[in-house]
Parts: structure tokens; C-alpha cells; sequence
């Protein structure tokens, strides 16, 4: 069902392009200058690459820049701890550290400066009411409920608890799993708007009905908002399996966001695409191959600059999302851009036995069975003929290995992503913990895979 959302800066949310775009070009001389004079890693990169601050005037000066990887700022957080010489503000400034989950087994520090917190989504974050508005909140009596697994990285979730005046409805936290508990919750506090990632907002809406709840009937869930798994929406078919799990009165919405980034953007009522904050993020979606940016409706890898970042502003990033962008008005009147579905990040989905899912769709089953340490590890490999996939689950059981927990898994991790795993319960403590989202996958088709892998846990021990 589309409720029609309104807007919280109608002005800036409506500019025409030449405007936005003025507007970016402005922001980002303030940025260069910032960049140029407080981090010494990009004034390296820059020199190195015979670019001049004064080259930069605007946007159409960036392709000029080097882009900037996780890699890159990864092994300069390695060799000068924490940050690396990446952050243009004094540490002083910090008010907070963020981080990267780990998910490649390169995690990154971002420190935020206390105005770096208003990129994300805090009681006094722009770029928060906008979203809220334009799902169709209009400041009358919404409760949102929001069930992410806080870890590291999500700090903002203690910031939404707080911070509540008229723009701002009552946000209750309550972190992933215990799901009849969720929805208990749900009913007696009058939820209105679900926060989660995709696969779990789709765990909850099936309990649901396995509990015999009809959530469009017996809630008062009006809207469901999922993150964390960018394009899971886009799949065919995941979707509509949402849609039928919370029926027709309640909307499915996706947002986007990435730690070193922030947030990305979010769907409106429209559902025309994720309006891209665009006088907060400068987002060019080129050909990898060659750099160059590619059009309205061609794919190709998001390349994304701060323009308003104060403590460690990035410039060019690639973060490894292909997506395609439109950038006539919406049919909700917003101009900025809107991403067409996040394809996929390339480093976090898997494809086997042509099905694709992300490692997260697994994690939300074994997060919600009972009798599970909450550990993981998926291996993928290739049978003896080389020619099937293979699908493993490696979970821990609480009180030592039992039957139960591994036909329970089977079951609903074949509901979730299409494909029945063999699954093994292990003692608990036998996989390796990483301190920050552990590394969940090791796809033995690949080379090298299992050496990579034992690197990957010899870091993750190193950091725990
Ligand atoms: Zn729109």
C-alpha cells in the first residue's frame, strides 16, 4: 500500500539539477581544501597523481582525481594505527569511532567529528527526517521499532533512542533475534514503521503468520524499512515474498548506507529508486574498466565523495557497489538522484548452484534458532565431479552438538535463500570469533581461498 510521504526540506529535496549541482560544486572546493590541508595521505596520493588543490573546481574536475579503495585505506590504517594519516581533523575532534564490519577481513577505523554525526541517522540528522518524510511519516502518531545487530559499526542506534520532540516519533531498539518477543513488542507498543535488514524484516513478517498473526490485520505496521544487504529487494521475487509475508497494507521500503560512507539513501513512497542525499555525497557511477562515468541507466561501480565530512572525509571511494542511477525528478517531485537497486556488493554475495544470497540471509536464521551459539561459516566448494556446488553450514550448538538445531536450519535456510545447506553443529567455541562481523564465508572454488581464509582468522585473532 503507498502512503504518500511529504517532505522535510521541500526546498532543498526539490532543487533543480543545476542548483544541486552548483551546490556540490561549492561543497566540494571546501572539501578539497580540507582534505589538501589536514591528510597527509591525500596529499600524497594527490601529488603523486601531479594534481594541484587549485585543479579542483568542481565536479567536472574529479574524474582528473585517483579514486581511493578499502584496500588502500586499509593497509594505511595498518601502518600507521589506527586511522592511518587518512583523517583531515584533529583527533581532538572526534566525538566517535565507527567501523567497517570486517566482512573482506579488512576492517576500517572512520572517526566522526560530532557534526559527522548528523550524516548518519541521529535525532538531529537532516538526512534522517527526510527519509522518515519520505516514507510517509508526517509527524502524527508513529512508532518506529528498530532490530539491527548493534554491533561496532551501528552506533547511531543508541543516538535514535534519544532526541524525541515533534519532528521525531518514539524509536524503540531492540536488536536482532528473539522474534516472538519482536512482535509481542510490535503489538502492545503500537509499532508502526520496522527497521531491519532485509532478510530479517522477512524472518519476522513469516513468524508472524507461523505464529498465526496477520500483520496487516493485528499490527499496526504500516511500513517496513530494510538495510544492510543492498539489492536484496532487487532479487526477483524476495520482494513480493515480503509483501505476502506483511500483506497488503504494509509498505516495503530499502535503504542503503555503508560505515565509511554513511547513509546512501532510501526509497520513497514512489518506489522509483534510493534518492542519494546529494548535497551531502557526490556519488558518480563509472565503467570500472576504464573510469569514465557511464549514463543515466547504465551500470557501473559507485564512486563516492564527502562533501560534508569533517574527520575523515573520502574522496573517489569505491566501495565495490554496482547500480545504475536516474536523475530525472521522482514522482514524489525529489530531484536528487535515485540509485535503481544496488546490484550487489561484489565482495559480499555468493552465487551457488546459480542462486545468488548474502552471507546476512544465513546469519538471520541461525541468529533466530534456538540452540545456536550465533557462530557461523559457510563453505562453498565444488563436488567430486567439479561440477556442482557444494553448500555447507558450519553453526555452534549451545550445549553440544544435537539433531534438532541442524534440521531446523536446513529447513529454514532453504526457506530463505532457495537452496538446502548440509549443515554441521559444532562444539561451541570451535570457530574462530573475529572482534568485529566475523568472517562468514569461505568459497573453496576459488584459488587460494583456503589460504586467504587462514589469513583472515590469523587477523581476526591478532585483533581480538
Ligand atoms: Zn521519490
Amino acid at each position: 500500500m503507498n502512503r504518500q510521504g511529504s517532505f522535510w526540506n521541500r526546498q532543498t529535496e526539490t532543487m533543480p539539477r543545476e542548483d544541486i549541482e552548483g551546490l556540490q560544486d561549492k561543497l566540494l572546493r571546501a572539501t578539497m581544501d580540507r582534505v589538501w590541508r589536514g591528510s597527509p595521505f591525500y596529499r600524497r596520493k594527490f601529488k603523486e597523481a601531479g594534481i594541484d588543490l587549485r585543479d579542483i573546481r568542481g565536479r567536472d574536475d574529479l574524474r582528473n582525481l585517483p579514486v581511493t579503495t578499502k584496500l588502500e585505506l586499509a593497509a594505511e590504517q595498518r601502518r600507521v594505527p589506527p586511522f592511518g594519516e587518512v583523517p583531515s581533523a584533529d583527533p581532538s575532534s572526534f566525538a566517535t569511532v565507527v567501523g567497517t564490519t570486517g566482512t573482506t577481513g579488512v576492517p576500517l577505523f572512520v572517526p566522526l567529528t560530532p557534526s559527522d554525526t548528523c550524516e548518519y541517522c541521529t535525532p538531529d540528522s537532516e538526512t534522517w527526517l527526510r527519509t522518515l518524510h519520505s516514507i510517509g511519516y508526517t509527524g502524527g502518531s508513529d512508532v518506529l521499532q528498530s532490530a539491527w545487530n548493534y554491533g561496532f559499526w551501528y552506533f547511531s542506534a543508541s543516538c535514535l533512542a534519544f532526541g524525541r520532540d515533534r519532528a521525531r516519533p518514539p524509536h524503540i531498539i531492540t536488536s536482532i533475534g528473539r522474534t516472538a518477543w519482536q512482535l509481542d513488542l510490535m503489538r502492545r507498543l503500537g509499532t508502526t514503521v520496522f527497521f531491519a535488514t532485509q532478510s530479517y524484516v522477512l524472518y519476522v513478517g513469516e513468524k508472524a503468520r507461523e505464529l498465526g498473526i496477520d500483520p496487516s490485520e493485528e499490527l499496526s505496521v504500516h511500513s517496513v524499512v530494510g538495510g544492510g544487504e543492498p539489492g536484496l529487494l532487487s532479487i526477483e521475487g524476495f520482494r513480493e515474498r515480503l509483501q505476502r509475508a506483511w500483506g497488503p497494507r504494509v509498505d516495503a521500503f530499502e535503504s542503503a548506507g555503508a560505515s565509511e560512507m554513511g547513509y546512501l539513501g532510501q526509497e520513497c513512497w514512489a518506489h522509483q529508486g534510493l534518492h542519494v542525499p546529494e548535497d551531502y555525497l557526490l556519488v558518480e557511477i563509472i565503467d570500472p574498466s576504464s573510469g569514465e562515468p557511464v549514463g543515466p541507466g547504465e551500470h557501473g561501480e559507485m564512486c563516492i565523495t564527502h562533501l560534508r565530512r569533517e574527520g575523515m572525509p573520502l574522496v573517489r571511494y569505491c566501495i565495490g557497489d554496482v547500480t545504475s542511477y536516474e536523475d530525472e525528478a521522482c514522482g514524489c517531485g525529489r530531484t536528487h538522484m535515485r540509485l535503481q537497486g544496488i546490484v550487489g556488493r561484489t565482495d559480499d554475495m555468493i552465487k551457488v548452484k546459480g542462486l545468488k544470497f548474502f552471507p546476512s540471509q544465513v546469519e538471520s536464521v541461525v541468529a533466530c534458532t534456538d540452540g545456536c551459539t550465533g557462530e557461523f561459516l559457510i563453505v562453498v566448494d565444488k563436488d567430486q565431479s567439479e561440477v556442482l556446488d557444494t553448500f555447507t553450514v558450519r553453526v555452534e550448538a549451545d550445549c553440544g552438538p544435537h539433531d534438532d538445531v541442524a534440521a531446523c536450519l536446513e529447513r529454514d535456510i532453504r526457506a530463505l535463500v532457495g537452496i538446502r545447506p548440509d549443515v554441521e553443529v559444532l562444539e561451541p567455541g570451535t570457530l574462530v570469533r573475529s572482534p568485529h562481523k566475523a568472517v562468514r564465508l569461505l568459497d573453496l572454488r576459488e584459488d587460494g581461498a583456503e589460504e586467504k581464509h587462514d589469513k583472515k582468522m590469523a587477523y581476526a585473532k591478532r585483533l581480538d
